[in-house]
């Protein structure tokens, strides 16, 4: 395989969340074929869906991989096991989140990894870390500041790292 750019959301709002994504950070900079490229600050963000459920830690990393999309999803799934993620309900509370973002320019459509991910246009927990590292991307053919500009209404959460300078 020849070597991808590709990006993944991290999500994690249970058990010392800033701690599981920064650990997830640190375990996606070994994970076979690939090297960690870059990884934005920490975004702390309300819950999408149910929200009786503590508030959100959002990061996004920049990966260069030369394993296949599914063998990362394998990786990912492996890495969200080990943080001994629950699979409760659908938009329920979690340890641990790994999403594949893009890679590379595919677009995949199957029963087990969609890519872009479905949801990404729409999250500013998702395209305001994106935006940090990434920020002359497009996605669907489309900057991704415009992506942004349409839900500037959405509070993206605020970083950690600004409110730590602060
Ligand atoms: P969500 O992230 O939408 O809250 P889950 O993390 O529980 O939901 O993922 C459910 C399923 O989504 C997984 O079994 C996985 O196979 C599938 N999936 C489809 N596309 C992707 C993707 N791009 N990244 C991660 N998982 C994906
Ligand atoms: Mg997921």
């Amino acid at each position: 395989m020849s070597l991808k750019l590709t990006y993944i959301g991290l999500g994690s709002n249970l058990a010392y969340p800033i701690e599981q994504v920064r650990q997830a950070l640190d375990e996606l900079a070994t994970l076979p074929l690939s090297r960690l490229v870059a990884a934005s600050s920490l975004y702390a963000s309300r819950p999408v869906g149910p929200q009786d459920q503590p508030d959100f830690i959002n990061a996004v990393a920049a990966l260069e991989t030369r394993l296949s999309p599914l063998a990362l999803l394998d990786q990912l799934q492996a890495l969200e096991q080990q943080h001994r993620r629950r699979r409760q309900h659908h938009w329920g509370p979690r340890t641990l989140d790994l999403d594949l973002l893009l890679y590379a320019n595919d677009h995949i459509d199957t029963p087990r990894l969609r890519v872009p991910h479905p949801h990404m246009t729409t999250r500013a927990f998702v395209l305001a870390p994106l935006a940090e590292i990434a920020p002359s991307i497009q996605l669907y053919q489309t900057p991704l500041t415009c992506w942004l500009e349409r839900i500037e209404q959405q509070d993206p959460g605020q970083s950690l790292e600004r409110l730590a300078k602060a």
